[in-house]
């Protein structure tokens, strides 16, 4: 997005919670690329604010997010080829075997796309860019539909539902898991990584407490518009009728090198913390992997 929107110009009072449907008042907690970065009080989801029109982010993604180009598709693939695997390997745990159907919402460049074929998994991936679809088309084996999950108008049609780090950057998040419960069979999962904010909200304490300025983004705006906690995560899904299965610390995924990389592979290895307490916070880690069972 070239320019951030101009806070003045947002109507007041704020919309309601997309979450919870809560009026506020929201928790200013940060921000960022000239964007608020707002905690609901009643329900614990964390929102972009303003959140950019459908033109707007449909301009975005098809100029400015990916580009298409082979370096891009290449670094891109690399950088997530480990979270990929990790989905298919809890996916395998969940029951799926070879000749299953997943739906990848998001698919991006289609790396997923092809770690999934590789292993006997007839794969679909939706994604809003023109010019991914297009890549993926080429992929053999994959089908690839350019939009949005809610346009696609089969019913019970496959054993997963997959969003690997794309459910962050949807504005209407109920309206995409509703497609999901209606395009999964009976039984069938749904698959969730999203960055982890018990991890993101501990980094932005330490650095507001330490004074640092980070060059890093914490918070990504606009691309990303949805921050969730674990249990918020977890409410929202049941919410939409699916049953909860588990959640696991993400496997690390970024363009950085080892060093940068260790300690999050470091942190992402520990395990849950026992009892009630650790089922209510979450795994720990910067991303998180939440399974559901749609019944
Ligand atoms: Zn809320």
């Amino acid at each position: 997005m070239s320019q951030a929107i101009a806070l003045r110009d947002v109507p007041r009072p704020f919309p309601p919670c997309r979450a919870c449907g809560g009026p506020g008042p929201f928790i200013f907690l940060t921000r960022e690329d000239g964007y608020q970065i707002l905690d609901c009080p009643a329900c614990g989801f964390i929102t972009t604010f303003p959140v950019p029109d459908d033109q707007q982010l449909a301009e975005y993604y098809n100029q400015s997010y990916f580009r298409g180009g082979d370096e891009e598709a290449k670094a891109w693939g690399r950088s997530k080829s480990q979270a990929f695997e990790q989905a298919l390997d809890l996916l395998e745990e969940f029951g799926l075997e070879p000749g299953d159907r997943i739906l990848d919402a998001g698919c991006g460049h289609g790396g997923f796309l092809t770690q999934g074929a590789a292993r006997g998994f007839r794969m679909t991936g939706v994604d809003v860019s023109a010019a991914c679809i297009a890549r993926c088309k080429t992929i053999p084996g994959v089908r690839a539909i350019q939009g949005i999950i809610e346009d696609i108008g089969e019913s019970s049609e496959y054993e997963a539902v997959c969003f690997l780090d794309s459910f962050e950057h949807l504005p209407d998040f109920r309206d995409a898991l509703d497609a999901a419960h209606r395009l999964l069979v009976e039984g069938g999962c749904l698959l969730i990584r999203v960055p982890n904010m018990n991890f993101h909200l501990l980094k932005l304490r330490a650095l507001q407490l330490s004074g640092a300025r980070w060059k890093y983004g914490l918070f990504t705006p606009p691309s990303h518009l949805n921050h969730f906690r674990p249990r918020v995560l977890k409410r929202l899904v049941e919410s939409a009728g699916f049953r909860f299965w588990n959640w696991y610390s993400g496997a690390p995924a970024g363009y950085g090198g080892l060093i940068r990389r260790a300690p999050l592979a470091a942190v992402s290895r520990l395990p849950l913390p026992a009892g009630r307490w650790g089922r209510e916070w979450g795994p720990a880690g910067n991303s998180l992997v939440l399974l559901a069972a749609r019944f």
